[in-house]
């Protein structure tokens, strides 16, 4: 039997009521609480998703990672086609078996990966746009890794430098293979400094490999017999143009999708905006997926506006170089003189770092260069975000979502805090 649809669904919990700040149509907050029903169970949201890149998080051990709360785990289609390759990983039994996680989990598409090898930056969401726009703009010092046309991208691998091709199917192959819950379409990314014309037609060409993806998806759901359900995220693009988010969200939401992926670069001034946008054109049953989310404010205009899930890699890449979160905004431990600190990293957290180790040994480790200071810092900053969504999440179901944010905002960037 073909994997049973019916086992993805999502439901709404609470749905925030309408206000004045609301950017929905008529006041409409998108803002909710809800649970996503998958083949290997529930994720309750919002959500935080921690992302596993290569099937791992550097340090933290799966079981780990449930321990501290993490619901689901989101990999990278293109990180793990490169290495090891998906058809081992569909002889394990799928990527949670892989990598011996039994819960939900992500993967997306690769064009995020395949693409920044095109223009060489690292995360264009949120990113300052000032300068000049060009429809080839590359980072400075950047050799051109990747090109797009009409049918998909060619490549160069980082990892040995032989030329590789990603299309619609090719990506929807490799992602029914790794076998992760919930998948995301094929799309094309681009960078806050192409031109409108060329936002244009990247939207219309990532309209056409969406509709690609969702034909190559239900045939091989159908051939795959006897496999789990895997859901499909369609994911829309436009920049910062409204009009152009608008029409690429209807685009979007015509097709057959289980859900949607909100992605691409988006200036911080519009993010909530642009969830609004988007929610306003999908049917409530989809459940919204925001891409890469950067930042803690983000995070709350996202949810706030129509954010259902949220995948972020600076807990643990920003935790490695000894960033901390905390309720009171970022510190760095390497840098703030923690020697003799015997204290938690956080006072009052409860995590598995804070409750049996110091900011002084924390701060030793790392610049040390011992692994274990990795694990520990990354504990902590998985757990408070984490726990954030969580603690959103009861403040919705609470009704006193925007007390909550207000405290938990001024609270965090009271001392000019980034992040
Ligand atoms: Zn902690």
């Amino acid at each position: 039997m073909p994997g049973d649809r019916r086992a993805f669904s999502f439901e709404t919990t609470t749905q925030l009521p309408p206000s004045a700040q609301g950017k929905g149509r008529d006041g409409t907050r998108y803002g909710r609480s809800g649970i996503i029903h998958t083949p290997h169970g529930d994720i309750r949201t919002p959500a935080f998703v921690p992302v596993a890149t290569q099937a791992a998080i550097k340090g933290v051990l799966p079981e780990q990672m449930k321990e501290l709360g993490a619901q689901c785990l989101l990999s990278n289609a293109f990180h793990l086609f490169e290495r090891p390759g998906e058809a081992v990983i569909d002889e394990a039994g799928g990527l949670g078996r892989f990598m011996n996680w039994d819960g939900p989990t992500f993967t997306d598409s690769g064009g995020f990966q395949v693409l920044s090898l095109g223009a060489g930056f690292k995360k264009t969401l949120a990113m300052d746009v000032k300068g000049m726009k060009s429809d080839d703009v590359i980072a400075k010092g950047k050799e051109r890794m990747a090109f797009v046309d009409e049918d998909g991208v060619t490549f160069k691998s980082p990892l040995n430098g032989s030329k590789h091709r990603f299309s619609a199917e090719i990506s929807m192959g490799i992602q029914h293979k790794i076998g992760a819950d919930i998948m995301f379409a094929f799309d094309e990314l681009t960078t806050l400094m192409n031109t409108r014309a060329y936002q244009e037609r990247s939207v219309e060409r990532t309209f056409r490999w969406a509709q690609r993806c969702v034909a190559e998806h239900e045939r091989l759901t159908a051939a795959r017999v006897g496999k789990p359900y895997q859901a499909l995220y369609g994911v829309v693009q436009g920049a910062n143009y409204e009009d152009l988010r608008r029409h690429a969200a209807e685009q979007i939401a015509s097709l057959d999708f289980d859900g949607v992926g909100i992605g691409g670069a988006i200036e911080k001034r519009v993010i909530g905006d642009t969830c609004a946008w988007i929610a306003d054109a999908m049917p409530l049953s989809r459940p919204r997926h925001v891409l890469g989310i950067a930042s803690v404010d983000d995070i709350f205009a996202c949810v706030e506006n129509g954010g259902d899930t949220f995948d972020c890699v600076a807990p643990a890449r920003v935790g490695r170089n000894g960033a901390i979160y905390t309720h009171d905004g970022r510190y760095n431990i390497k840098r703030a003189g923690f020697k003799h600190d015997f204290g938690p990293l956080e006072e009052g957290c409860d995590c598995y770092t804070c409750t049996h180790y110091t900011r002084a040994y924390v701060d030793h480790l790392l610049r040390a260069r011992e692994l274990n200071g990795f694990t520990l810092a990354t504990i902590h900053n998985e757990h408070f975000f984490i726990t954030l969504l969580d603690d959103i999440r009861a403040s919705i179901d609470g009704g006193y979502f925007d007390e909550f944010r207000d405290q938990t905002l001024a609270h965090f960037y009271a001392n000019g805090s980034r992040g």
